[in-house]
């Protein structure tokens, strides 16, 4: 079993009190690695370390510090398969999936940009005779990065590599329950000739370790993806002190299927939006709108396929579906489904642990789940269950497919599912979503605002988003008289 330890100061620290965390092995329930179970003190050391660094990194040229986040990706791409490995061990997601996903946009993150900074122009207003302005785009200094549990190596990239290319260093804190690629990172991030304490990471648990690092007086901004009460509760602790913070949150995300639309484009389009990883990515579309018209048979074409998903041991190349994060995650999801009987909702196809024959006989396994006649108030239409389980609601006009869409207190991302160019366009302009997908799901371009409204959030992330959140603009007058 490994034990791990901070990376402070381009250095591998033991926590201060010796004390360790366990990490669990969702697909077997068993434990696979220690991890510091840090506090205060270690993130004192490691705020300090990116202090100290701090004018070194940002004195840089760009090209130069472009250059290492190259390097960085380059050794994600030579250690792919390792890290992936890594990945699928400590979340329970399929090995493919975390080779063909999260590697690829891990790697995809840093060289976008590395690329983008390079191409990213300041801006200068002209007064004509009395002078001109120009507005340099500073670094903030040391920034926290917080992440989840769900695309832990992607979810890094993505706020590292805005960060570190603008001139930041950076203390982040990895999920405790998928502490593995980031310790491999943080490795990686030396080979590639970053600077000792440019990255930081400590681990451990949200209350001592994440508070204790969003609460230090040295932290210049927040960059948090994880639920909404812990984004809320973060924002209020960053407001007083008046630091940026970027929130990417929570969602409950509905896909809006119109009678027109392509019926096998669309099954095979909500498989993958309603199940990829188990149904645990902020995206999902968890809520299924279908218009009336064609709601019984593209029910039972949802069925058929919802049933025929394979799930299991996520070595094995057949299974799409792994396991849950954590046992307290599977019973979590397994008290929605309980919830949604007593509501008087039918199971039309999973509603059940498995219990796999073999090595992964203790892993947390949720059959895929489809839910169908749950009365409008039922709070599985309202809540985040963030698992593989998709209700299905009718409805018979576009007013009131959008108003479905419309009535939770997330909008992250929405899809919608028609023939018709104007149904699309309209139905994409009505709904309360930070982002919408037509005729398709996650597909990304990394330059595009990614974020949401409402509770899913606050602020955008991608392209130049990213680099505004960690710079402040300086205006600068010159004088021509
Ligand atoms: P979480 O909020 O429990 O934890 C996220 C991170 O915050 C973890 O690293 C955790 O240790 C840390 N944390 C917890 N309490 C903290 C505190 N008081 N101070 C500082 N840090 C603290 O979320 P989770 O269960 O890890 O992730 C699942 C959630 O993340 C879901 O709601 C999902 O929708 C959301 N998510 C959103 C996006 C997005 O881009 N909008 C992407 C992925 C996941």
């Amino acid at each position: 079993m490994k034990t791990l330890d901070n990376w402070i100061g381009g250095r591998q620290v033991a926590p201060l009190g010796g004390a360790y965390l366990d990490d669990f092995e969702p697909a077997t329930g068993q434990v696979i690695a220690r991890i510091p179970d840090s506090g205060p003190e270690e993130i004192d050391q490691a705020v300090a370390a990116a202090r100290a660094v701090f004018p070194v990194w940002a004195g840089l040229s760009v090209a130069k510090r472009a250059e290492r986040l190259e390097a960085l990706a380059g050794l994600i791409e030579r250690d792919a398969g390792r890290l992936a490995e890594l990945e699928s061990l400590d979340t329970g997601k399929p090995l493919t999936l975390a080779r063909e996903i999260d590697m690829g946009r891990a790697r995809a993150n840093l060289r976008f940009f590395a690329q983008a900074m390079q191409q990213w122009s300041s801006s200068s207003h002209d007064m004509g005779n009395i002078g001109f302005n120009y507005t340099r785009r500073e670094p903030l200094g040391p920034v926290a990065l917080i992440t989840p549990w769900n695309l832990p190596l992607y979810l890094l990239t993505w706020k590292l590599a805005p960060a570190l290319v603008t001139g930041n260093t950076v203390v982040a804190k990895p999920s405790e329950l998928t502490p593995l690629t980031a310790d491999a990172l943080a490795a990686l991030s030396l080979e590639a000739g970053i600077p000792a304490g440019v990255f930081n990471l400590i681990q451990g648990t949200g209350a001592r370790c994440g508070q204790a690092l969003v609460d230090h007086a040295d932290i210049k901004a927040i960059s948090f993806t994880g639920g909404t009460v812990t984004g809320r509760h973060i924002a209020a602790t960053a407001a007083p002190r008046l630091i940026k913070t970027s929130l990417e949150l929570g969602g409950k995300n509905s896909a809006i299927v119109h009678a027109d639309a392509d019926i096998d484009h669309t099954v095979a389009g909500l498989m993958r939006a309603g199940f990829t990883n188990q149904g645990q990515v902020c995206l999902c579309s968890s809520r299924w709108l279908i218009h009336e018209s064609i709601y019984e048979p593209l029910v039972e074409r949802l069925v058929e396929a919802v049933s025929a998903l394979k799930v299991g041991d996520p070595n094995e190349p057949d299974n799409s579906q792994g396991a849950l994060i954590s046992a307290e995650h599977r019973d979590k999801v397994m008290s929605f489904i309980k919830q949604a009987k007593e509501d008087g909702g039918r199971i039309l196809t999973g509603g059940e642990t498995i219990q796999p024959e073999g090595r992964c006989h203790g892993g947390y396994f949720v059959r895929p789940t489809l839910i169908s006649d749950l009365p409008a108030a039922s709070r599985l239409h309202f809540d985040e269950i963030f698992g593989p389980v998709v209700t299905l609601q009718r409805f018979s006009n576009e007013d009131q497919a959008i108003e479905l869409a419309n009535s939770t207190d997330y909008g992250l991302a929405a899809t919608v599912w028609t023939r018709d160019l104007a149904t699309a366009h309209r139905t994409a302009a009505r709904l309360q979503s930070g982002i919408v997908w037509i005729n398709d799901w996650l597909v990304r371009d990394l330059r595009t605002p990614f974020g949401g409204v409402k509770h899913s959030g606050l602020g955008r992330e991608g392209g130049n988003w990213s680099l505004e959140f960690f710079t402040e603009p300086k205006n600068v007058f010159v004088s021509m008289r």
